[in-house]
């Protein structure tokens, strides 16, 4: 059933009107329904074709994804080649399409009869850097398939219940015989009309159309624990697709993604920021004022650092979202060497070369002797 087109199975054309499909849907479905054709088994796999285009075919949404996406729904579960569907974590799983496009039968699904947990459901949520380290309270909405009220999930009309199958008695099974020339054979199979439970829903109710469960938006706040981070997935057991049948739901995962900060770099549980510091600052030492996470913290740069030296302030990084504790903030100091000199600048950095003996604005030709030094060949 490879490349399943449900508009050539009803023999209408792409553009064709909801009317047109539901017109044609009545006619084919009447000319091959099993109850009309006991003797003609292809007749039944007709029907079930005839049913699944216009399962397809009547949901706007279904329509347009298979007009998109070309999606037949004869792909196993969890099968490759399924981009694009469901993007931006909303929109279904594909074993819920699976579910709702097998029903059976005149919008008597007897696929919803099987009590079946429902599916997760995966959404996006976007944080800023401080909401994602010092936790917040969010309001997610997902689209999921939701018990429908109505019916209280059942499929069934308010106040009706369902019955039993006319065409197993109940029993879910059905006998097929078939004359050969080895003489007849007896077949037990599943019964087709209830999917195997033995009853059907005589009167679907009408908000879901028999399917028990509706497309619906749920809202739910959510409480972001601090120090999350981009890729961190936060699960709320329960919030995702309802169960068939009275099973439960499955659950709703919150895919993270953390924004940036102007200044703080996050790496992990630690906060990395780089602080330029004058070359008399880096010479003589001296206290500067550094921003954390939490306010400002006093820095003591010592007399003769080096540009890039590495200070830490221990537990004042993120908290850690699984052992408890804080990481910390890692501060890197850069000597900013004036790319302009005042004329009193200048005065005062010739001073300090004479006093050290350094040449400078003129060729020095002591570099060499001083290599030489640094490598023990002097
Ligand atoms: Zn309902
Ligand atoms: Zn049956």
């Amino acid at each position: 059933m490879a490349g399943f087109d449900p508009y050539s199975t009803l023999g209408v054309g792409r553009d064709a009107t909801p009317e047109e499909i539901k017109k044609a849907y009545r006619n084919l479905a009447r000319k091959y329904h099993p109850d009309h054709n006991p003797n003609d088994p292809s007749a039944e796999e007709k029907f079930k074709d005839v049913k699944k285009a216009y399962d397809i075919l009547s949901e706007p949404s279904r329509r347009q994804q298979f007009d998109n996406y070309g999606f037949t729904g004869d792909e196993q579960p969890g099968a490759g080649g399924f981009g694009g569907f469901g993007a931006e974590g909303f929109g279904f799983n594909f074993e819920d399409i699976f579910d709702t496009m097998f029903g059976d039968g005149f919008g008597r699904s007897g696929a919803q009869s099987r009590s079946r947990r429902g599916a997760d459901v995966s959404i996006n949520l976007s944080l800023t850097f401080e909401e994602a380290i010092f936790g917040t309270e969010k309001e997610v909405a997902a689209r999921v398939l939701a018990a429908c009220e109505e019916c209280q999930g059942t499929g069934a009309k308010n106040g009706t219940e369902r019955s039993q199958c006319s065409q197993c008695k109940g029993s879910g099974r059905i006998q097929t015989v078939q004359n050969t020339i080895l003489g007849r054979i007896v077949q037990p199979r599943v019964c087709p009309k209830c999917n195997g439970t033995g009853t059907v829903i005589l009167q679907p109710c009408p908000n879901c159309r028999g399917q028990g469960r509706v497309e619906a938006t749920t809202r739910k706040k959510i409480n972001i624990p601090a120090g999350v981070d981009t890729g961190t997935r936060l699960r709320v057991s329960g919030a995702g697709h309802a169960g068939s049948n009275g099973a439960p739901a499955g659950d709703l995962y919150i895919l993270i993604n953390a924004g940036k900060h102007e200044y703080f770099e996050r790496k992990g549980q630690h906060i990395y920021l780089t602080v330029p510091i004058g070359l008399a600052q880096a010479a003589m030492g001296v206290e500067l004022d550094v921003p954390t996470l939490k306010g400002k913290k006093r820095l003591k740069v010592p007399a003769g650092t080096a540009s890039g030296t590495v200070f830490r302030f221990h537990g004042q990084g993120v908290p850690n979202l699984n052992r408890g504790g804080y990481g910390d903030q890692v501060v890197t100091v850069e000597i900013e060497v004036p790319k302009r000199l005042s004329p009193e600048q200048r005065d005062a950095l010739r001073n300090y070369a004479k006093a050290s003996g350094e040449t400078v604005e003129n060729i020095d030709n002591s570099l060499v002797n001083r290599l030489k030094k640094v490598f023990g060949r002097g």
